[in-house]
């Protein structure tokens, strides 16, 4: 069914968008319960989508675990997930479109020849530079500020055209680029509140970018912080994050739960977790369930 606009007030969705690199460890989460919490809080709908898009990066099997990790914590999907890998006629249909309308170009630059830090200088804006070949895509992105409200930090303003310049939207390898899928997801999956790590905040403007260029509506964020391990280094999957204990689902729970700013919870299951964590998600961010039926 097409996304109404005019609902956008009165439904939530939301989602959780792990890519498939390897299994979820303490610091995803994080971004995984926040966004449930926020959902079942709303008494809306919480969508997995799997960001399996970039290839050379997906672990076979990690998405199954993914899934069988989040059942074991009593996080349940509504909805078939969604998987990036099989959309690629809906990104190429969204990039042909904003090529209709002049608002993409080819980019011969390598890494090397672009300025270590800022903005893309525009190089290959005008056309490519005398026998040289295009290898990634850029948007052409207009000028102005974003503004927007963050649920957890507040007000953001950014310049994308000042900041990052055009930036990509097809890599060198061919890979549609994470800002693109995520935005034209979001967008045909109708999301109304986006909940994720706070490392995502800065994409988040470009992404509002491209959300208005191919028209769909603006979803609300909110960016809860990242967890930390002693020595102050965010967990991922770089830094060897600590995985996932299933075999003490209580603790685990905790240790998120705690990481977002709570007192630990006793609960002696999943369900008795989550009945408890909902209502004190909705207190702290003054959800009322029936926000929906005054918003609409
Ligand atoms: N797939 C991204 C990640 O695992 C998250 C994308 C998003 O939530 O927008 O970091």
């Amino acid at each position: 069914m097409a996304f109404n606009p005019l609902h956008a007030v009165s439904h939530y969705r939301g989602r959780f968008a792990p890519s498939p690199s390897g299994p979820l460890h303490n610091g995803s989460l994080l971004a995984a319960m926040a966004s449930y919490l926020d959902a079942r809080a709303h008494q809306g709908q919480w969508l997995l989508r799997i960001e399996d898009i970039d290839a050379p990066r997906v672990l076979p099997y990690a998405a199954r675990y993914i899934m069988q990790q989040l059942a074991a914590l009593g996080m349940y999907w509504d909805e078939e997930p969604v998987w990036q890998s099989h959309r690629l006629d809906i990104y190429q249909q969204k990039v042909d479109y904003l090529r209709e309308r002049g608002l993409v170009y080819g980019c011969a630059c390598t890494r090397q020849e672009l300025p270590p830090e800022g903005a893309y200088p525009g190089t290959c804006s005008q056309g490519l530079p005398e026998g040289r070949q295009p290898r990634s895509l850029r948007l052409r992105v207009p000028l102005g500020t974003e503004q927007f409200e963050d649920r957890w930090s507040g007000p953001q303003t950014h310049n994308v055209a000042k900041e990052v310049g055009d930036f990509i939207i097809q890599r060198a390898d061919g890979i549609w680029a994470y800002q693109l899928v995520v935005v034209i997801d979001d967008g045909e999956q109708g999301i109304t509140d986006i909940v994720r790590g706070a490392d995502l905040l800065d994409s988040t403007a470009r992404q509002r970018v491209l959300a208005r260029l191919l028209g769909y509506p603006m979803p609300r964020v909110m960016h809860v912080p990242l967890m930390r391990d002693e020595m102050g280094r965010k967990l991922s999957k770089q830094n060897h994050a600590a995985a996932m204990d299933l075999t003490r689902p209580m603790k685990t729970l905790n240790l998120a739960w705690q990481a977002l700013g709570f007192e630990p919870l006793s609960a002696s299951n999943t369900t008795a977790f989550w009945a408890a964590a909902i209502p004190q998600w909705a207190s702290r961010f003054q959800i009322t369930s029936d926000r929906h039926i005054n918003a609409a």
